[in-house]
């Protein structure tokens, strides 16, 4: 039953988790199963993780042999998927370098690091700033968390690193007055995915780009939700013809085991020398198999755009629903990256669906997300908009 295990949960664990009440015990493609037995349909993909759906069997296939193979060894040894998934990683964004790290905010802290590292080396700025965006996310380290400007999350952790300044997702005109001679850093997810799901404007990438060539600037995009396919295209910073200096990596790199990614220029890299930076399990041999088996169902599976009409279809059928219930404010997103902003708290809405056998997920208090597995159909699409009309159809009679 759930509640035993909730309890023991409660028991055990921090509580640091406002989990939804259900044990989850097995997945396959689109569909997960809790201990009762209940199927779900998976909208959220464990906030973006499982784009090539839970236990692909390629997936499955590449961690088992690996983990008869070898699991673990050191940096301190050369081990072959390491060196085919940077190869793979560097082929794909345009760079140069890769690194591997375990997470989303330890990508973004190398990348923080190597930034600041080449400015003051390379580039003789001092002062190490960095510039990130009101509602990113960028990690909940100390120093990723110093580039995300939410109050509730950096709330009681002060002293937090300094060198961190905001500005307006999408105002390049702000971004130019806030930049001085210590910029070293300019941090921006293409879609911010924990901030709502608000996608950059045409030219706006552009224009940091241009700006940060101009300034003599790192240009880092924080890819870790909106990459890996999520867009349609394996880079969400494809769909604006821009490429950045650094780009981070993490969640469905790995097709669900712990991985993060930080891709670079050999410009940037050779500012690093032997110790600079390390992990004891960045890109070890399990997680890299995985990894790379995870890269090619991606490349699969984005290709003719397939990807990108999914989200489309599915895009329309939330506007659809836009015309029918006045509460929703606006839909936004790009390929499979969703969201819907209503008037309200949408925490209620998940639970309705929940129970309706649907995993969605709210952020930012107002805003409906969607990451569904990129093997999704337009059948789980159908039925998800149909349960959600139905719970839409309730709020209004109150
Ligand atoms: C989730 C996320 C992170 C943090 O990743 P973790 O693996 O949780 O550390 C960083 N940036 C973005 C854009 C994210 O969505």
């Amino acid at each position: 039953m759930n509640e035993n295990w909730i309890e023991l949960e409660k028991k055990y664990h921090l509580q640091i988790y406002g989990r939804l009440p259900v044990v989850l015990v097995e997945g396959r493609g689109m569909e997960v199963y809790d201990i009762n037995g209940k199927k779900y349909y998976d909208f959220l993909a464990g906030i973006g993780v499982n784009n090539v759906g839970h236990c692909h069997p390629k997936v499955v296939e590449a961690i088992k042999k690996q983990a008869e193979t070898l699991i673990h060894t050191s940096n301190i040894y050369y081990t072959i998927p390491q060196i085919k998934l940077a190869k793979k990683l560097v082929e794909l964004s345009g760079l140069d370098k890769a690194f591997f790290c375990n997470s989303g905010a330890e990508a973004n802290e190398g990348a923080i690091k190597f930034a600041r590292k080449y400015a003051s080396k390379v580039l003789g700025k001092d002062g190490g700033e960095i510039i990130s965006m009101y509602n990113a996310f960028h990690g909940r380290t100390l120093t990723t968390l110093a580039a995300t400007p939410k109050p509730k999350y950096q709330e009681g952790f002060h002293p937090l690193p300094q060198g961190f300044k905001y500005v307006p997702f999408n105002d390049l005109e702000a971004l130019k007055e806030s930049i001085s001679n210590k910029t070293c850093a300019i941090i921006v997810e293409p879609v911010q995915g924990e901030g709502g799901i608000n996608v950059a404007d045409k030219d706006y990438l552009k224009g940091v780009r241009d700006l940060c060539d101009d300034k003599n600037i790192v240009l880092i995009f924080d890819e870790v939700q909106c990459g890996m396919g999520r867009t349609g295209k394996m880079f969400a910073y494809e769909h604006y013809g821009v490429k950045p200096d650094i780009v981070t990596l993490a969640k469905a790199l790995g097709g669900g085991v712990p991985i993060g990614a930080v891709i670079l220029k050999e410009e940037i890299g050779k500012a690093l020398n032997y110790g600079d930076h390390g992990t004891t399990f960045g890109g070890n041999p399990l997680a890299c198999s995985a990894a790379l088996a995870s890269v090619e169902v991606i490349e699969e599976l984005i290709k003719d755009n397939k990807v990108i009409e999914k989200g489309d279809y599915f895009i329309q059928k939330l506007k659809n629903l836009k015309e029918k219930y006045d509460f929703i404010k606006e839909v936004r997103g790009l390929g499979l990256m969703i969201g819907t902003e209503l008037e309200f708290n949408g925490s209620e809405i998940v639970k309705k669906m929940l129970e309706r056998g649907f995993l969605i997920n709210c952020t930012s208090d107002v805003v409906l997300r969607f990451l569904p597995p990129l093997i999704v159909e337009k059948e789980h699409i159908d039925s998800l908009i149909d349960a959600l009309d139905d719970v839409f159809s309730k709020i209004e009679q109150k």
